[in-house]
């Protein structure tokens, strides 16, 4: 394996999925960059899925995109939102890249004709991808999706088996995350699951080191010996996590019970002690809001709250920085039309479109944008939320009528928003693209540098006129129409590097009408917030005075 000086924290989930083994990963990431120490994540995915990126926002929830433009799995967000460290394309791979890697070296006849299996083979490049991802960091956080027991997760169990071997005990460490549940019928806490969860462990050759039990209520001291006894693992290494009231308590929780202690301990790591008094601003922030907004969110997945985890997140990031409790209403954009948006906005105190794909609702999302456009109603349009702004304002304002994006009507006559053809990303390379070239190959994709017109509302929120932000579409405004919605009110605040692509559109007879074709939800985190949503917070904040 080469010299490898990273520690390796190996993070497994028993019993049940979705227990928050990214939030507990990201958590604890946060607890060991706070005592100084450079972190990273990786997620590894059992599924056979090659790219994340065409997964169902339905199933899988939000597709994260990361600065290198890379369409992973929404468990980065979390990490990117705990940690300083940015992830990049190597810190999420899934089976299918595994398999994919390995048969294209096969192929290449790298294995010289040899029988290729999965162990050795599948297990080796699971190995190397997992140190390619590691990188040069003190500590690499490495979350295995599934739940242990999953024919999937098998392979990727037996390699940190072996990385642990290879490695050894003072550079690897093993965190299982079980459920404990308590039966209401019997009136007590079951540790049955857990223990059995960890058997399968042990079967598969892994000791855990630490237990991060899941729990209703906080775990008492006779059940956590139970477990301890059972499990193999020390007492003061059985943690109880319960549920909280918001996530961003756990780093604090994990500190109090000394996780992070424990960790650098194992793992020998010498370090100053965890520091958290941004995470405690946070808390303090999130739990004591002085006031409420509403805002709602006219989109059509509005039935998983997870599709839209990073927007979400970053709303409440803007309510944190002006202490107030953010409230979305999710409106489904196929219900809402020209005759009921009053009644179904109503109370809203700012709307906001999200991105998407495809054509259903759009006719719904045009409908809410003209209601808070007349209604001087604070608006933020994400990506689709920027091009239905621009369609909204081609027909009703400008009087282009059928305005449309060539996304939903090829045959528009009036294409405001189509495939334009060429970009430059932030080296400065200029990409081309049209409308034969295959789909996958032709989003753009990734962090890409936006310069601000001096003069706009975004400008003076970000406080600065070069901004890097993350792209995921392949529509474009078609500049061909500029003139025409500029004369008729609409700015352009925001234009790519080269200035040939718009990228930020705002309204200048409105209070606070913002469109990026960006996503800056993805840049926002609880400590530092996010000028756009900070701002557009603040908006809706402005707005309720207004009208009480
Ligand atoms: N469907 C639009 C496009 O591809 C918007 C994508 C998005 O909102 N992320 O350009």
């Amino acid at each position: 394996m080469g010299k490898v000086q990273t520690r390796f924290i190996f993070v497994t989930g028993g019993v049940v999925s979705s227990l928050g083994k990214g939030i507990a990963s990201a958590s604890i990431g946060a607890l060991l960059e706070s005592r100084g120490l450079t972190v990273t994540i990786l997620k590894l995915d059992p599924y056979i899925n090659l790219d994340p990126g065409t997964m169902s926002p339905f199933q899988h929830g939000e597709v994260f995109v990361t600065e290198d433009g890379s369409e992973t799995d929404l468990d980065l967000g979390h990490y990117e939102r705990f940690l300083k460290t940015k992830m990049t394309k190597d810190n999420n791979f899934t089976t299918g890249q595994v398999y994919e890697e390995v048969l294209r070296k096969e192929r290449k006849g790298d294995y010289l004709g040899g029988t290729v299996q999965v162990i050795p083979h599948i297990t080796d490049e699971i190995k190397n991808k997992i140190i390619k991802g590691a990188g040069n960091s003190d500590v690499a956080i490495v979350e295995i999706g599934g739940t242990v027991g999953d024919i999937e997760s098998q392979p990727f169990l037996e390699a940190i088996r072996q990385m642990k071997l290879e490695l050894g005990s003072n550079q690897t460490l093993f965190i299982h995350l079980t459920l404990v549940p308590f039966l209401k019928s019997a009136g007590e806490t079951k540790t049955k699951p857990t223990q059995r969860s960890v058997k399968e462990m042990l079967s598969h050759g892994l000791q855990p080191d630490i237990l991060i039990c899941r729990s209703d209520g906080v775990l008492a001291d006779e059940e956590r010996g139970k477990i301890a006894l059972f499990t193999n693992v020390e007492e003061s290494s059985v943690i109880s996590m319960p549920d909280v009231n918001s996530i961003y308590k756990i780093p604090v929780e994990l500190n109090n019970q000394k996780v992070d202690e424990i960790v650098v301990n194992k793992l020998n790591l010498t370090c100053r002690k965890a520091s958290l008094v941004d995470w405690k601003r946070v808390i303090e922030e999130d739990l004591n809001p002085k006031d409420s907004v509403t805002v709602s969110m006219v989109g059509k997945y509005t039935e998983l709250a997870d599709a839209y985890k990073s927007l979400n997140e970053a709303l409440r990031h803007g309510g944190l920085k002006n202490s107030l409790k953010v409230d979305i209403r999710y409106v489904d954009s196929e219900l809402i039309n020209a005759r009921n948006a009053k009644s179904l906005l109503k109370g809203s105190h700012a709307v906001l479109v999200p991105g998407g794909f495809g054509e259903r609702g759009i006719e719904g999302m045009i409908a809410a944008v003209k209601f808070a456009r007349i209604n001087k109603i604070p608006y933020l349009g994400i990506c689709l939320g920027l091009q239905i702004a621009v369609i909204e304002y081609a027909r009703n304002v400008v009087g282009l009528r059928g305005a449309n994006s060539t996304e939903f009507d090829k045959e528009t006559k009036h294409p405001v928003i189509g495939l334009i053809s060429e970009w430059m990303d932030s080296e400065g390379t200029v990409e081309k693209r049209d409308e034969n070239s295959d789909l996958g190959g032709t989003m753009r994709l990734g962090a890409q540098e936006c310069l601000l017109d001096k003069d706009s509302l975004s400008r003076s929120l970000y406080k600065k006129t070069k901004i890097l932000e993350r792209h995921r579409h392949r529509y474009e405004v078609n500049n061909n129409y500029l003139d025409m919605l500029i004369s008729s009110g609409m700015k352009v605040a925001g234009r790519s590097k080269d200035r040939s692509l718009v990228e930020v559109v705002e309204l200048n007879k409105h209070p606070w009408f913002v469109g990026c074709q960006f996503h800056p939800e993805f840049t926002s985190n609880p400590r530092k917030g996010h000028p756009l949503f900070s701002g557009f917070i603040k908006a809706a904040k402005k707005y309720k005075r207004l009208k009480k």
